[in-house]
């Protein structure tokens, strides 16, 4: 299959350039789209042989369930029977924006998005190409992120390419993601409601919300809440070693001195969330055997960072 690559303004979007890719997603294609997160690889979300394709394009296991994305309100009307109170709270403070929010679906949501699970995860992404994308294909779009399964999540049109491209129809390049990491994903099916991936809204922000949330604990890791959440996450060919401090590097340094070593280094958190992926890439493209970085602080948007660093190792 030929994939057309089209680079749309992420201020300004072309409407004529919009249409064509909603008419794709309208007939039951595949378009790779810029969320604030990272790209995703979208489907219309009831039409089940295209959620089927994302399976197939990103060699996806079949029981890792899809996020649902809308850019209006109305849509979750179809999505599930009822809003909880807690959701509309969070909902209203926090979108458009990276979170991912868990609740009860309806009978309309196909058994292929949810991997037939009884809920759904739901997010209105802050992109002005992901909002009109939903927009102009009238219906909410299930995309994952728009990786090959086991790579890390693309932050730039140019890691879409290299994972899939022959394989969806449409790429759109927006430029390179705002925050780079996935969204914050919160089960509000659970009593009390609990973090399945820590994100750029943090456990602090959503509990000032609505109040007693959990951190997601290892037990949960070990027998996973969500299927999606007991597959190994990338790491890159390089061995990845995290130091406390940053004297600690010379060390590295000095125990594999016959080694290629990477040094990966960052001004601050948001830096490093938004390059951390495209570093792993690159490290790979480069062959690096070691990959060295210092860690950060595990609290808040630090979470995130190091949720991902060491799922990497
Ligand atoms: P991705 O979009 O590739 O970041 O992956 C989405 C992740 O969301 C999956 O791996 C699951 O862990 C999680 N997820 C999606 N739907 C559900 C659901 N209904 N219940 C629990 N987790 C979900
Ligand atoms: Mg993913």
């Amino acid at each position: 299959m030929k994939t057309e690559i089209i680079k749309i303004n992420s201020r300004n979007p072309e409407v004529y350039k919009i249409r064509e890719a909603a008419n794709i997603i309208i007939n039951g294609g595949l378009v790779a789209f810029p969320t604030e997160t990272v790209y995703g690889l979208g489907a219309n979300v009831f039409n089940k042989n295209a959620v089927k394709k994302i399976f197939i394009a990103k060699g996806r296991p079949q029981d890792n369930p899809l996020i649902v994305h809308v850019s209006e309100m109305k849509q979750i009307n179809s999505l599930v029977s009822e809003i909880p109170y807690n959701a509309k709270k969070l909902m209203k403070k926090f979108w458009p924006g990276p979170l991912t929010i868990i609740i009860k679906k309806s009978k309309l949501v196909p058994d292929i998005v949810t991997c037939g699970l009884d809920s759904v995860a739901i997010r209105m992404p802050k992109n002005k190409i992901a909002l009109k994308l939903i927009e102009q294909s009238k219906c909410p779009i299930a995309a994952p992120s728009a990786n090959l399964s086991g790579k890390p999540s693309p932050t730039t049109a140019e890691h879409v390419i290299d994972d899939l491209n022959g394989k969806i129809d449409k790429i759109i390049d927006g430029g390179k993601v705002n925050i780079g990491l996935e969204s914050t994903i919160i089960d509000l099916t659970q009593n009390p409601p609990i973090i399945l991936r820590p994100g750029k809204i943090t456990h602090k922000q959503i509990e000032k919300i609505i109040g007693k949330v959990q951190k997601n604990k290892k037990e949960f890791i070990k027998k996973p809440k969500s299927p999606g959440m007991k597959y190994k996450h990338y790491s890159p060919n390089a061995k990845v070693i995290i130091v406390k401090k940053e004297n600690e590097i010379k060390e590295v340094y000095k125990k594999y001195s016959d080694k290629k070593i990477k040094q990966l280094k960052y001004g601050s958190e948001i830096e490093m969330a938004k390059n951390l992926f495209k570093d792993f890439r690159d490290a790979d493209k480069k062959c690096y055997e070691i990959i060295v970085v210092e860690e950060v602080e595990d609290k808040e948007f630090g979470c995130a960072i190091m949720d991902r660093l060491r799922k990497a190792k």
